[in-house]
């Protein structure tokens, strides 16, 4: 009797048999393939443990790191698109909104929300790219513009993340108005002297990049992240020269001098608190309080 020998040819487990590991256990990161379980991943914030590759995610996860409890009021949580231009692409623009909400389980490409962040009131408007690329339309601005409008109402510092691949073309002119409409509400809540912070996260682009997102008191962003206006091959496209290596990575781009710091996403939520706490305006109170009298010198 062979031992060691296969006898028999082939697998012959039936399938109802096979065991199989359920989807979504593992993960595999994207920039230098270690594995590790799904759920340690998501212990690091998504973030890998080895190479530190920050991995896209959405406004639920963000909202759930940076506020307290994860207990927020979501503002205008139902407001949807329009259809101004009748468009049509490969299917008109109404049915392609309603299979995205469908599949997403989103409005829109933008969801806001006030709560408590380390104890202290802010505004937060967290964009999500699996919204049709997390493009700008008119639900996006506006909704951005409502959220500051109740930044400047309670005298909270605002936050906007971005993640977007530019305006939606879905709504052309109208998504391009939205840049004027936000950047002057941002002017009204700099007038009031509160805080912005701008977190551009991977990837940041066009129409975004150009309005709100480079706006803020402070620029930061993830590491790795894609900034940029144009894609790389249009900008190579028009000089025709090839692009320097790293172009438009959130690096090149600290380098260049368009952000304040790189900010890695398990730091996030101290090093926004203290920058909040930092360009806190000072409370009427405060500044009534008189200073204290200079010590007479002595003679
Ligand atoms: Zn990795």
């Amino acid at each position: 009797m062979p031992w060691f020998k296969r006898v028999e040819k082939g697998i012959h487990t039936p399938t109802e048999e096979k065991k199989e590991t359920p989807d979504g256990l593992w993960y595999k990161c994207p920039s230098c393939k270690a594995v590790t379980s799904m759920a340690e991943h998501r212990k690091n914030l998504n973030t890998c443990v080895k190479c530190n590759h920050h991995d896209r995610i959405g406004s639920k996860e963000y909202f759930s790191i940076l506020f307290d409890d994860n207990t927020f009021v979501e503002l205008d949580e139902n407001m949807t698109s329009g259809d101004p231009l009748n468009f049509v692409d490969s299917q008109p623009y109404p049915q392609r909104t309603a299979a995205t909400q469908r599949k997403t389980g989103l409005k829109d490409a933008v969801r806001t929300a006030y709560g408590k962040m380390n104890g202290q009131d802010v505004t937060i408007a967290c964009m999500d790219f699996a919204y049709i690329g997390g493009s700008m339309g008119s639900v996006v601005g506006e909704k951005i513009a409502r959220a500051i409008d109740h930044a400047r109402k309670a005298r909270t510092p605002f936050l906007m993340i971005s993640k977007s691949g530019g305006a939606r073309m879905m709504e052309a002119g109208f998504s391009l108005m939205q840049m004027a409409k936000t950047s002057a509400k941002l002017a009204l809540l700099a007038e009031e002297k509160l805080p912005y912070v701008s977190l551009l996260t991977d990837p940041t682009t066009g129409g975004v990049t150009a309005s709100y997102a480079m706006l803020g008191d402070f620029n930061i962003a993830e590491p790795g992240a894609l900034i940029g206006f144009a894609g790389p091959r249009v900008i190579k496209e028009t000089i025709g020269k090839d692009l320097p290596k790293g172009f438009q990575s959130a690096e090149f781009v600290l380098e260049h001098g368009f952000l304040d710091f790189i900010v890695d996403r398990k730091e996030l939520k101290q090093r926004l608190t203290d920058l909040f706490g930092m360009l806190r305006p000072a409370t009427p109170a405060e500044d009534a309080t008189p200073k204290a009298a200079k010590p007479a010198k002595a003679s």
